[in-house]
């Protein structure tokens, strides 16, 4: 056991794609039941956010379309595959038929532009109502979008917000709470753009910009808020309304796959490829597919071969809380949402038996795939949400993927197999900077291909 971490730990500070199944899953219904959330805690959540639809829509006019909800497209992107599999590619030698290529478009998603739309705002939600309940403002039946009266901005106001964040989470926990009438304080890491801190300020938000990475950050916020009795700190390391509110993202996807007449089951399997920072998003979302679709769904979460923080974890078992500088890493990347050098050990350890795998992959290549996609579907993402696109071409075209799949007795119906590749931010990137983007990424591209 330990040769064979030390085997993975190697391979990871050589900073090379890499492909990590999971030994521990186990996929057996008794050990999706021994995770301490269920079915039940989803569903509440998803209610919860319905009770607040009619509020976030008084809040924000680009939810009147959506009623109040706030969810993304599911998209086949044909093209997108086209491209990418006309390319020759890292393993190519083995390779099997794919089946088809879909994008889930957080990276569209309407009032925080990222996939941290679904758990920050759910979080400053949940504490919203716990206050309204407490004073009596609301009551659990009745109409919540009263929360946006006077009233209560009045006694919102006495508290201040705040979470430790590379960028998008304090987008999302900035933007609710600050229209909610939330005083607000985020800790941002180093890794943060200079837009995501201004358009902070623009909103209210103090922002206090720390010059060490984001593990720091969260610590120094926590620290702060434990002093402040009017404080409410999000921890992105160990919430569990984050997590559940990611997770009802699996619910809205089982309706649209069902829209699009999509069959997903043991003969038509179902990949799913998630960017992965400290493993709130893709944790959350994962959980709640394995509990809609079991063991018809396949979970990998992607992670830039400068950060790799969830599979060191989860392949040494969160012992010795390393963190990738331990291997010699820097979490030198431009995937700024997932730049983090230590990941949530109560992810990890909710993930031991339901995650298929975890794959890296290099700053070239979330650049070209962010320029192919662009090239090919006229779609704009930030570099973080790029990560998924490896995923694919690990499964079916390398050794360790080739594996799994008879490992799982796949073979044979890959063709019929539908992969979906999370795109998980993007939508408030300005111009110029997703300009810069684009340009590298075609540099690499024309690399590639001349
Ligand atoms: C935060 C983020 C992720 C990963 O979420 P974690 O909860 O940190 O694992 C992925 N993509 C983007 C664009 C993000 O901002």
């Amino acid at each position: 056991m330990k040769a064979l971490e030390n085997n993975v730990l190697q391979a990871l500070a050589k900073g090379e794609p890499y492909l990590w199944i999971n030994p521990s899953m186990s996929d057996g219904l008794s050990s999706i039941r021994k995770i301490r959330f269920g079915m039940s805690d989803i569903s509440d959540a998803e209610k919860r956010l319905q009770k607040f639809a009619p509020l976030l829509e008084k809040l924000f006019p680009e939810l009147s379309s959506s009623n109040g909800i706030i969810e993304s497209e599911l998209l086949a992107v044909p093209a997108m595959q086209a491209l990418s599999s006309s390319e020759s590619t890292e393993h190519r030698e083995v390779g099997c038929e794919m089946g088809k290529l879909w994008i889930k478009t957080d990276h569209n998603l309407p009032v925080a532009g990222s996939v941290k739309a679904r758990g920050g705002i759910y979080e400053i939600l949940c504490f919203a109502e716990e206050l309204a309940l407490e004073k009596g403002l609301v009551c659990e039946t009745g109409d919540y979008s009263v929360l946006a009266n006077t009233e209560m901005r009045d006694i919102f106001e006495r508290y201040t917000i705040s979470a430790g964040s590379t960028g998008n989470l304090g987008l999302s926990i900035g933007i609710i709470s600050a229209a909610l009438g939330f005083k607000v304080c985020m800790h941002m890491s180093v890794e943060a753009k200079e837009w995501k801190k201004s358009r902070l300020r623009d909103i209210g938000v103090t922002v206090i910009e720390h010059t060490q990475d984001y593990s720091t950050a969260v610590s120094a916020g926590r620290d702060a808020a434990a002093l402040d009795s009017y404080a409410y700190f999000v921890d992105d390391e160990n919430s569990e309304r984050l997590f559940l509110g990611y997770s009802v993202a699996a619910l809205r996807l089982k309706r649209q796959l069902r829209a699009s007449n999509i069959q997903v089951d043991e003969d038509h399997p179902l990949f799913v490829y998630l960017p992965c920072g400290v493993g709130g998003a893709p944790g959350g979302i994962t959980f709640g597919l394995k509990q809609v679709f079991g063991r018809a769904v396949h979970c990998f979460f992607a992670e830039p071969t400068q950060a790799p923080c969830m599979l060191l974890g989860m392949a040494t078992d969160f012992q010795d809380n390393l963190s990738v500088y331990d291997v010699g890493l820097q979490i030198n990347t431009e995937a700024d949402g997932l730049a983090v050098g230590q990941a949530s050990k109560l992810v990890g350890q909710i993930m031991k038996p339901i995650l298929s795998g975890i794959f890296t992959v290099t700053d070239d290549q979330l650049f070209r795939d962010l320029f192919r996609l662009k090239h090919s579907e006229g779609i704009e993402i930030e570099p973080s949400a790029a990560a998924g696109f490896g995923g694919p071409d690990f499964i079916c075209n390398s050794p360790e993927g080739q594996a799994y799949l008879r490992h799982k007795n796949l073979e044979n119906c890959m063709a019929m197999a539908n992969h979906i590749v999370w795109t998980t931010g993007g939508r408030l990137v300005p111009e110029e900077d997703y300009h810069q983007f684009k340009k590298r990424g075609e540099e690499l591209f024309n690399v590639l291909t001349s």
